[in-house]
C-alpha cells in the first residue's frame, strides 16, 4: 500500500515539477516575444522619428506599442498547437490572422506611425498592406524569399495545394530527402527543411505546426527593415518602384541568427538552438527538454 502511496507521488510530483517547467519555458517565451518587440520598434521608432519629436518620447511609444504587438505574437504562436492539437490544418488561419496582427502593430510602431495605421498579412507568396479609414489601400507584393524558395524546391516536391489553401502559407510535401531531409516543407524563404522522426506524436500536423513558427520567426526579424528606412531615400527612383509597387524585399535576418546559435545541433541537443526550442515549444505546448534522451 505504502508503496503504491509512494509511487503515486513520485508520478503526481513528477508531473507538478513538469508542468512547471513548462510553465517557466511559457513565461521564457512570453518574455522573449514582448521584450524582442518592444525593443527592436522603441528603436526603429527613433531612427523614423520627426527631427521636432524627442527620442525617449519616441522610444516609450514605440516600445509599448511594440510590446502588445509582441503579445499578439506570442498568442498567435500559441494558437499553432491546436493545428496540432486537433489534427485540422485550417487552424493556420486564426494563428496567422493573431500573429501578423502583432507584427502589423510592432512593425507599424518601429515606424514611428499613428496607432492601428498600416497592417499587413503573408498570404502564399504575397506580402498584403492594407490600411484602414481616410486614404485606406491595399496592395500585394511577391516576396522575394518565397520566388527564392519556390524557384528551388519546385523541382524536388510537389506543391501541396490542399494545405496552401487550409494554412494560407505555400506548403511543399515531398518523399524524397532534400538537405538530409523529408516530410512537409512550409515555404516561407528559409523555412524548407523538415523531417520526421519515428517517435509517436511526431506526425505531419506536428511537422506543420513546428515549420510554421519558423516562418513566424522569419517574419518578425523584417521589422528590422524598418530601422533601413532611412537608407530608401538614397536608392534610385526607378529601382525604389519595384520595390514600393510589386516586389517585398524580405531579407534573410533569422538564417543568420539561427546560424549565430550553432546551427542545427545533433538530434540530442537539437533544442539547444532558441528556435529550434521555440518551435518545438510552440508546436507541442509541453516542457521541451534542452537535452534529449
Ligand atoms: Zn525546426
Amino acid at each position: 500500500m505504502i508503496q503504491r502511496i509512494l509511487i503515486l507521488l513520485i508520478i503526481f510530483s513528477f508531473y507538478i515539477n513538469t508542468n512547471a517547467q513548462k510553465g517557466k519555458q511559457d513565461i521564457q517565451l512570453l518574455a522573449y516575444n514582448i521584450g524582442f518587440n518592444g525593443v527592436t520598434a522603441g528603436i526603429g521608432s527613433i531612427i523614423n522619428k520627426d527631427k521636432n519629436q524627442k527620442w525617449v518620447e519616441c522610444f516609450a511609444k514605440g516600445f509599448y506599442q511594440g510590446c502588445l504587438g509582441g503579445l499578439f505574437i506570442y498568442s498567435g504562436k500559441k494558437l499553432i498547437f491546436e493545428l496540432n492539437n486537433q489534427k485540422n490544418d485550417l487552424y493556420g488561419w486564426p494563428s496567422k490572422i493573431l500573429y501578423y496582427a502583432g507584427a502589423s502593430i510592432a512593425e507599424n510602431a518601429a515606424l514611428n506611425k499613428k496607432f492601428g495605421k498600416y497592417w499587413n498579412i503573408d498570404i502564399w507568396a504575397f506580402r498584403c498592406d492594407f490600411s484602414f479609414g481616410e486614404n485606406s489601400y491595399f496592395k500585394a507584393r511577391l516576396m522575394v524569399s518565397s520566388i527564392y524558395s519556390a524557384v528551388y524546391l519546385l523541382p524536388k516536391a510537389n506543391f501541396d495545394w490542399r494545405r496552401s489553401v487550409m494554412t494560407g502559407t505555400l506548403i511543399f510535401s515531398t518523399n524524397s530527402m532534400i538537405n538530409g531531409h523529408y516530410g512537409i516543407a512550409p515555404v516561407k524563404a528559409v523555412g524548407i527543411s523538415t523531417y520526421f522522426d519515428n517517435i509517436p506524436g511526431y506526425n505531419e500536423y506536428y511537422v506543420i505546426s513546428h515549420e510554421l513558427i519558423h516562418t513566424y520567426q522569419f517574419r518578425e526579424y523584417q521589422i528590422f527593415n524598418s530601422w533601413l528606412k532611412p537608407f530608401e531615400e538614397k536608392v534610385p527612383k526607378k529601382i525604389k518602384n519595384i520595390f514600393i509597387n510589386y516586389l517585398y524585399l524580405d531579407i534573410s535576418y533569422m538564417p543568420v541568427f539561427y546560424y549565430l546559435q550553432g546551427g542545427e545541433h545533433n538530434s540530442q541537443y537539437y533544442f539547444k538552438n532558441f528556435y529550434e526550442f521555440e518551435a518545438e515549444h510552440f508546436s507541442t505546448n509541453t516542457f521541451v527538454p534542452l537535452k534529449r534522451f
